[in-house]
C-alpha cells in the first residue's frame, strides 16, 4: 500500500512494502498482533482420534472464512491459519485521508449469486459508486485524441461491446457450466480478446472501448485473456453492458468488505491464527499433517486450501498438487495490474474514461468532496504505470483529465504481495482445454477452495466464498 513517500499524510514506501506483509495503521481490516485470536466461543470437540483439528482451512481470505465458518457451523473442529497479519486476503478495506475505499475487492451485485445471499444474511447493504453511472463519458483514442461522447457516441460504444459478445449465449449457454457447449467453449477459449476484435466491423471507438474494457477485467493487456472470458463476464453480468457494468463497478459493501468478512466469521466463530504462514501440508492417509513456518505440526482430518493460484507453489504438498495446478501457478494468472486512488483537486465532476494502451486504461469518479475528487484507476501493469511515483500518476490521469492535479495516491502492491503475487484471477487463452479439469481437484483428505478457481463468477468475492462453502460441504461429508 502507498501513499507517496513525504506526502503529508505519509505511507509505505516501496522497499517497505516488498520486504514482507503489510498492516497499514490506517487499515480497517481484522488483525491482531498475536499468533493466536479465538474467535470461538464454541467448545466443539474434535471428531478426528488422535488429531488436534477436524478441519485446517489455509487462507484467510473470504473463501477461508467462509469454509471455516461452514466447517464449524457442520460441528467440526476447526482452524482457519492465515499467513498475514490480518484477515481479508485480496479484500483489503482502508482509509485514504479521511475516505473509506477497498484497496482490493470492492464491487460486489445481485447478479453474484454467494456474495450477495451473505450480504443478505448479514443485513448489509449496499452504496454506490458515482463513475459507474457517470455523466460524463469520455474515450482516449491510440493517437491521443480526447472525445466527450455525445448520447449517440455512447450508444455506438455499447453496441461495439454487444456485437463482441454477440455469440455469448451460444457458446456460452449456461455461464456457471463452463463446458455446457464443450466443443463451443474450448475453441473460443484459445482465441485471444485482441484476436476477436478484428473482422467484426468495429468502428474505431468501438474497437478501443472494446479494448479498454477488456484491459481492465483482465487487469493487464487485453491479449493476455481468452475471448472466452471475456463472453463469461458479459453473461454473468446479465449479458447486456449496463447490466454488466453495474455488476463490475456499481455496489460496494456498506462499511466496506471487512464488515462481511467480519460477520461471516464471527457467524460460525472457528478458531483463528494470524501470521502462520503453512510451509506444508501432508497427507499421511488416516490424518493429514500441517507443518507451518516456524515449525509446528497441526494434525487434523482434512485440510480446505485456499491459497491462491500464484503462491500455491510455495507450500509442500505431499501427494504432489496435479500437474496442471503446478505449471498454471507457475505461469501465473494474468491479473498483474494495478488500482491506484488519486485523491485530485478540485471537483472533476462525475466521470468515467478509457483509453487502450494507456498507462491508465480507466479512470473513474470514486468520489465528489467538497473540494476534491477521489478518480479510482486502473493500469494494465507496472511496466505502464509507476503507481508509486505521482508525477507519473498525475501525467497518465492527465491524458484523461488535462487540469488534473494530484494531492496524494493510494494503492496496494498485490503483485509483490508474496501471499497473492497478483490480483484477481481470469484465464489465460488454453488454460481451460490444459488446465480446467484439475483445478478443483483435491485429493484425499486435502480439499481446493480458492476463488481463483471457483464457478461462474471466478477471480471475484463471489467466487471465492461459493469455492469456500463448497469445499467445506466436501469436507463435512467425508468427516461425517
Ligand atoms: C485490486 C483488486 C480489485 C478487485 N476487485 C474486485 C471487485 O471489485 N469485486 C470482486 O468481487 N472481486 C474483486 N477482486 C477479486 C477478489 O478480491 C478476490 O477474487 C477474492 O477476494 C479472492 O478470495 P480468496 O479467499 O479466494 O483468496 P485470497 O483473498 O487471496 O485469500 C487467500 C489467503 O491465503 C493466504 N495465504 C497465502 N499463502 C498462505 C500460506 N502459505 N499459509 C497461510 N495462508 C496463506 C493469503 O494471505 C490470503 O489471505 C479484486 C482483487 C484485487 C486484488
Amino acid at each position: 500500500m502507498q501513499q507517496k513517500p513525504g506526502s503529508k499524510s505519509g505511507g509505505l514506501n516501496r522497499r517497505q512494502f516488498v520486504g514482507g506483509a503489510v498492516l497499514a495503521s490506517s487499515a480497517t481490516a481484522l488483525s491482531a498482533s498475536s499468533a493466536v485470536q479465538a474467535a470461538s466461543a464454541g467448545a466443539v470437540e474434535c471428531k478426528v482420534p488422535g488429531c488436534d483439528y477436524d478441519v485446517v482451512v489455509i487462507g484467510g481470505g473470504f473463501a477461508g472464512v467462509t469454509a471455516a465458518r461452514d466447517a464449524q457451523k457442520n460441528g467440526l473442529k476447526t482452524l482457519l491459519v492465515e499467513a498475514r497479519n490480518r484477515l481479508g486476503g485480496r479484500t483489503f478495506s482502508a482509509d485514504f485521508e479521511g475516505s473509506p475505499i477497498e484497496l482490493g475487492g470492492t464491487w460486489i451485485h445481485n447478479t453474484q449469486p454467494f456474495v450477495w445471499a451473505e450480504a443478505q444474511r448479514y443485513g448489509i447493504g449496499v452504496v454506490e459508486t458515482p463513475g459507474a453511472v457517470a455523466e460524463i463519458m469520455q474515450a482516449v483514442m491510440p493517437d491521443g485524441t480526447r472525445t466527450r461522447l455525445t448520447p449517440e457516441q455512447v450508444i455506438e460504444a455499447v453496441m461495439g461491446w454487444e456485437a463482441y459478445c454477440a455469440e455469448a449465449r451460444d457458446i456460452l449457454p449456461r455461464p456457471y457450466d463452463l463446458l455446457h457447449n464443450r466443443d463451443a467453449a474450448l475453441e473460443a477459449e484459445k482465441i485471444r480478446a485482441t484476436d476477436h476484435l478484428h473482422g467484426l466491423g468495429l468502428t474505431p471507438l468501438q474497437v478501443a472501448f472494446n479494448e479498454a474494457m477488456i484491459s481492465v477485467i483482465v487487469n493487464n493487456h487485453a491479449r493476455e485473456m481468452s475471448y472466452l472470458e471475456v463472453m463469461r463476464f458479459h453473461l454473468l453480468g446479465g449479458g447486456c453492458f449496463p447490466t454488466f457494468m453495474d455488476s463490475t463497478t456499481r455496489f460496494q459493501v456498506d462499511g466496506g468488505t471487512t464488515r462481511l468478512l467480519n460477520s461471516i466469521l464471527q457467524d460460525g466463530g472457528p478458531e483463528t491464527r494470524l501470521a502462520t504462514p503453512v510451509k506444508s501440508i501432508h497427507d499421511l492417509g488416516e490424518k493429514v499433517v500441517v507443518t507451518t513456518s516456524r515449525g509446528e505440526k497441526i494434525t487434523c482430518g482434512a485440510v480446505i486450501s485456499t491459497v491462491p493460484m500464484n503462491t500455491i507453489n510455495a507450500i509442500d504438498f505431499q501427494p504432489p498438487l496435479p500437474q496442471g495446478v503446478v505449471e498454471a501457478g507457475r505461469e501465473g494468472h494474468p491479473g498483474q495490474g494495478i488500482k491506484l486512488y488519486m485523491k485530485v483537486e478540485g471537483d472533476l465532476g462525475n466521470f468515467v474514461s478509457f483509453g487502450a494502451h494507456l498507462p491508465l486504461s480507466y479512470a473513474m469518479t470514486y468520489k465528489q468532496g467538497a473540494d476534491y475528487t477521489l478518480v479510482v484507476g486502473f493500469s494494465a501493469g507496472a511496466e505502464e504505470l509507476d503507481a508509486y511515483d505521482e508525477e507519473a500518476a498525475q501525467a497518465a490521469l492527465r491524458q484523461h483529465i488535462p487540469e488534473a492535479k494530484v494531492l496524494s495516491l493510494m494503492h496496494y502492491d498485490w503483485v509483490n504481495d508474496p501471499y497473492s503475487r497478483g490480483t484477481w484471477a481470469t484465464y489465460r487463452p488454453g488454460w481451460v482445454e490444459k488446465y480446467y479439469d484439475q483445478f478443483q481437484q483435491g485429493s484425499g483428505r486435502i480439499f481446493f477452495g480458492s476463488g481463483d478457481h471457483g464457478e461462474g463468477w471466478r477471480g471475484t468475492i463471489d467466487s471465492a466464498i461459493g469455492a469456500g462453502s463448497i469445499a467445506a460441504r466436501k469436507a463435512s461429508d467425508m468427516l461425517s
